[in-house]
């Protein structure tokens, strides 16, 4: 990818200064002991002081309240130092995968992710284009990289091309968006910004947390369902939306994902996940490449609510997306919209500024693929009854 190809240079400067890190797999035995990248270690650079790591030894107490001994619940320091377990390894393989990307990095949450990727592929002298309406991880780690931030109005490719051609003197330069917008529920134009960021060398950063899981080939994501997995600089997956377990991928080439593990702050310098979150996050990415079922329930779903709406009653819901939002306006009456609805036995939540821009205040509807035909049925009706007329 033409757009990486300063990671050459940088990773040279910083072999020049025996800098470069990578991550060992531990794989624990008994007490201290450990097999670190398959060869017999006791080890001496763990931060689990107490033993405590591979669960409390059991005793006559805990042993009744399932507290045993052995369960993972810690990873015992960073990636690069003792965290990393053939459970992350795996992982990471297993999520480059389903990306169809070369590599994945796993961090600790999407925000962790955002604000720790972000700055690492853009500095001071850099500039970042950001679509408006991006999530307020991606405008904290725009923020945090100390690039010049450009923001580009919502979807506006025209806005973006722009942008681009009026920019000034950049050592490099970055396109951050959502592929589906979280609180709008509506797509990216990806196409048509990755033409765009190819054109004017810039890199791409796409966050698909409303579109993994539900929209693509496995529920990979919008980058795949579109083929841009190749064209794509990195894609953020968050594994607490879809996936329905915690933390975050970002998926890239070898090479980026390896400029991440040695630069991304929020992974270098945070205690891995561990064992025990690892295997659960494995479970939910395997199941969740194979739930065809419940993706046609949720697309199922989300078509009867559609076509219970009228057009005013939602501005985003759409084949790609599990979210309707219903703009009323201002704060108060979205609060009351949601707390009439919840007298009703729906429990929507009101958005208001400043997750959403000024004025917007909104339902932020959310289709599940367990939600019922009635419920769906019903909700529809009661949001017709409850908004004012006017809005
Ligand atoms: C939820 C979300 C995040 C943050 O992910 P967490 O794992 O909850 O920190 C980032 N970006 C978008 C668009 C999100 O919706």
């Amino acid at each position: 990818m033409k757009s990486l190809v300063w990671l050459n240079d940088a990773f040279a400067e910083l072999d020049k200064s025996d800098l470069i890190r990578r991550e060992r797999v531990v794989a624990w035995r008994d007490g201290m002991r450990a097999i670190v990248d398959g060869r017999d270690a006791v080890v001496f650079c763990s931060n689990d002081y107490l033993g405590m790591a591979r669960g409390a030894p059991a005793t006559d107490e805990n042993s009744d309240e399932g507290c045993d001994a052995g369960i993972g619940a810690g990873s015992t320091g960073s990636r690069l130092i003792t965290g990393t377990s053939a459970a992350h390894v795996a992982l990471e393989r297993e999520v480059a995968e389903w990306k169809g990307s070369a590599a994945a990095v796993l961090f600790g949450s999407g925000t962790l992710a955002n604000i720790g990727a972000i700055p690492a592929l853009v500095g001071r002298g850099d500039a970042i284009y950001a679509d408006e309406l991006n999530h307020a991880s991606l405008i904290d780690g725009c923020r945090l990289s100390r690039a010049e931030v450009h923001t580009v109005r919502h979807r506006d490719s025209a806005a973006l091309a722009n942008a681009l051609t009026k920019g000034g003197a950049f050592r490099r330069k970055l396109v951050v968006t959502e592929s589906v917008f979280s609180m709008e529920g509506d797509v990216a134009p990806l196409e048509e910004w990755v033409d765009i960021a190819e054109r004017f060398g810039a890199m791409t950063y796409v966050d698909e947390a409303h579109a993994a899981g539900i929209v693509g080939p496995d529920g990979a994501g919008l980058v795949r369902a579109r083929g841009l997995e190749s064209r794509v600089s990195a894609t953020m997956t968050p594994a607490g939306k879809a996936l329905g377990c915690e933390g975050a991928f970002v998926t890239g080439t070898a090479q980026l994902c390896s400029w991440l593990v040695n630069k991304a702050r929020t992974y270098v310098f945070t205690t891995a996940p561990s064992p025990m979150r690892v295997r659960a996050l494995w479970t939910a990415v395997r199941a969740v490449r194979r739930a065809e079922a419940a993706r046609a329930a949720l697309k199922e779903n989300a078509r009867r609510f559609s076509s219970l709406l009228n057009s005013r009653d939602s501005v985003g819901g759409n084949e790609w997306s599990a979210i309707f939002p219903r703009i009323v306006g201002d704060s108060a009456t979205a609060l009351g919209v949601a707390a009439k609805l919840l007298d009703r036995g729906f429990f929507v939540q009101a958005i208001r500024p400043p997750t959403v821009p000024d004025g917007t205040a909104r339902l932020r509807i959310t289709m599940s693929a367990l939600h019922r035909e009635e419920d769906i049925v019903r909700l529809a009706r009661e949001i017709k009854d409850v908004v004012p007329p006017s809005l």
